[in-house]
């Protein structure tokens, strides 16, 4: 074996993991191997067939993976071929390509065989098989079987008959399944007693880090920043078309070669910003998930996700596209609370084409790996531990990877006597809550702020309301999200996620244990959230004089809405703003709805509202209109 490695495929040794699955092989045991990109995942099942002559089926499930394998293995002087659409020819033994593909298998001149799921699904070709049966199949790319992980296809649920049918061991490999889909793979090929591994998804040289970053201004410029220190290939992912576009419009204002990539492109355009980024030096590629397979420039120096992914899955598959010369390389995500909002509804969106009776699963199946990605970005714990536990590589590291930035900002915080006070008062707050709330309702209770939420739910009476009103907003906020980042509070839902105490954020509460938070992110945030509380009283002057110009625009309506609102509140012996902010009267008059549904698009009007006073206050808008 050894010397084939030497000989033919010129390595000098194996890497992690690869001589015993290949051993297995030989043994004639079924195996699923799980070796993250980069690994040497082809030479597993390729190695045995060429040193023993045996005859290998490899389905893989892209015509340009398959095209490129063949061409590496022929180029070695290894006989493979490859079965797809793009052969030519009816099947002829004498007249054709298709036809001599064929004979070479049957007569057994052929080491390795290419085909697509699609292909195994032709009854006169499987009978073929059948009558021509490999002494192993190799499936590739074989998470695509797991029904609700990401890149599923259809195609692969037939592969499960392989084994029955053509009596042979089976090799299943994949870079990505975690531990349950791996499980789903052994049952779903009908696996016996296989060797399972998983490997290689410790990657000293890649940098990770992640910062929680609400605005999208402050996350291009930031993106800006780090894309000025020259960098060689960087590919930059976002979620969505639209933020590509934005991005890219930035970056080449500010003189990057930039290109964009994504489906809503023509396929020129596309094969232009390939091109670009596969042969220029410096190059930065700015693209939704739809630029993925098949890249494999092995500089690229930085990838940067602009925006969360909706599952570790996809984030790491991208974020390994990164580094893979072995050389030093940034893996840089941001995330907030709008990106998983927006992940959401893509599955939302996607349920769609599942059948009807499958779509709870799937959505809480979903679901969940939204919620271990957004437990990835605001974990505490090394990135490159987390990862490898999300995967399932026992590879220890017992001090963690030392460079990505939870690494690095493992010191933590003396706790002052005010700082500690000021955490079991955030904590106490959430755990007081009655119904569970999100960040601006939690601040709000905190600071004292009388607010039509805080109100209706009674949080004055609350032993905490008011407790930290010497406190700024942002201030409370980084706070929080800290705690949150700590996980000592858990956030739930996606859109507008509630806050609740985990049990940790509990034995804190109850001073059982001390508190712990990073000291650099600490400091970090609070400076930069403290010139962010600067910009924020700016927008807040700003908008009231955007207010006073609006007033003066409909001073009659204004005022009426407000008088009325005054008499209602009288009548309900409730103070004016619980009914509505006069925010609402501005946007009022800036829509004059005229229907209850345009009603409850205004700031402020619920749908109770709009039941309880809506036809009041419209026809109140058209007498005066
Ligand atoms: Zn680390």
């Amino acid at each position: 074996m050894n010397q084939t490695l030497h000989s033919i495929f010129g390595l000098q040794e194996f890497r992690q993991g690869q001589e015993e699955i290949i051993q297995a092989i030989l043994e004639g045991r079924d195996v699923l191997a799980v070796m993250a990109t980069g690994s040497g995942k082809s030479l597993c099942y390729q190695l045995p067939a060429v040193a023993t002559g045996k005859r290998c089926l490899v389905i893989s499930p892209l015509i340009s993976l398959m095209n490129d394998q063949v061409a590496k293995l022929n180029l070695l002087k290894i006989p493979a071929a490859a079965m797809h659409s793009g052969i030519e020819g009816s099947g002829d033994w004498e007249t054709d390509e298709r036809g001599r593909i064929l004979q070479d298998w049957a007569e057994k001149r052929l080491n390795l065989f290419y085909i697509s799921p699609e292909r195994m699904a032709m009854p006169e070709f499987f009978n073929f098989l059948k009558k021509n049966p490999p002494d192993y199949v190799a499936i590739d790319e074989a998470h695509c079987i797991a029904q609700w992980g990401h890149d599923f296809r259809e195609e692969y649920r037939g592969l499960g008959r392989l084994k029955k049918e053509l009596g042979c061991p089976v090799i299943a490999l994949t870079a990505t399944a975690t531990p349950e889909a791996q499980q789903e793979i052994v049952t779903s090929l009908q696996l016996q007693s296989p060797l399972i591994r998983v490997h290689g998804f410790y990657r000293p040289n890649l940098k990770f880090q992640a910062r929680q970053e609400s605005s999208k201004k402050k996350r291009f410029q930031e993106i800006v920043k780090m894309l000025e220190v020259d960098q060689g290939a960087t590919i930059v992912y976002c979620g969505t078309r639209k933020y590509v576009d934005e991005l890219h419009r930035v970056l080449k204002e500010c003189g990057f070669p930039a290109y964009p990539y994504h489906a809503g492109l023509s396929s020129e355009e596309r094969e232009e910003s390939h091109r670009h980024f596969s042969e220029d030096a410096r190059v930065i590629l700015v693209a939704t998930n739809a630029f993925g397979m098949g890249v494999d420039r092995p500089d690229v120096r930085m990838v940067i996700h602009a925006q969360m992914t909706g599952s570790v899955e996809s984030y790491y598959q991208e974020a390994g596209r990164a580094g893979r010369d072995g050389q030093e390389a940034l893996c840089f995500l941001f995330f907030g609370a709008d990106d998983a909002a927006i992940q959401e509804f893509f599955i939302r969106e996607s349920m769609r084409s599942i059948p009807g009776d499958k779509q709870q699963v799937w959505l809480r199946h979903r679901e969940k790996k939204l919620q271990l990605m957004q437990r990835y970005a605001y974990g505490p714990t090394c990135r490159q531990t987390a990862l490898m536990d999300y995967f399932g590589d026992r590879e220890q590291l017992t001090t963690g990877c030392q460079v990505c930035d939870n690494c690095q900002s493992s010191e933590t915080m003396p706790l002052t006597t005010e700082l500690r006070q000021d955490i079991l008062m955030v904590l106490s707050a959430v755990a007081r809550f009655k119904t569970s709330f999100g960040k601006g309702v939690l601040v709000d209770c905190l600071q004292g702020k009388e607010t039509e939420k805080g109100c209706l739910y009674g949080h004055e009476h609350l032993s905490t309301y008011g407790l930290l009103k010497h406190k700024s907003r942002v201030e409370l906020m980084t706070l929080i999200d800290l705690l949150i980042r700590q996980g000592y509070i858990q956030q739930n839902g996606f859109k507008y996620p509630t806050l609740s105490l985990s049990p940790e954020g509990i034995e804190v509460m109850k001073a059982k244990k001390e508190a712990q938070l990073p000291k650099q992110l600490y400091l970090d945030s609070m400076n930069r959230n403290k010139n962010k509380a600067l910009t924020a009283e700016e927008k807040q002057r700003g908008r009231s004089q955007k207010l006073a110009a609006k007033e003066r625009l409909e001073p009659e309506l204004w005022e009426s809405i407000r008088q009325w609102r005054a008499t209602m509140a009288h009548r309900k012996k409730v103070p004016p703003y619980t009914l509505f902010w006069d925010r609402t009267i501005d946007d009022l008059c800036l829509r004059k709805p005229a229907t209850l549904e345009e009603l409850s698009q205004v700031f402020g009007m619920g749908d109770r509202k709009c039941a309880s006073f809506g036809d009041e206050l419209l026809s109140l808008i058209q007498k005066k209109d």
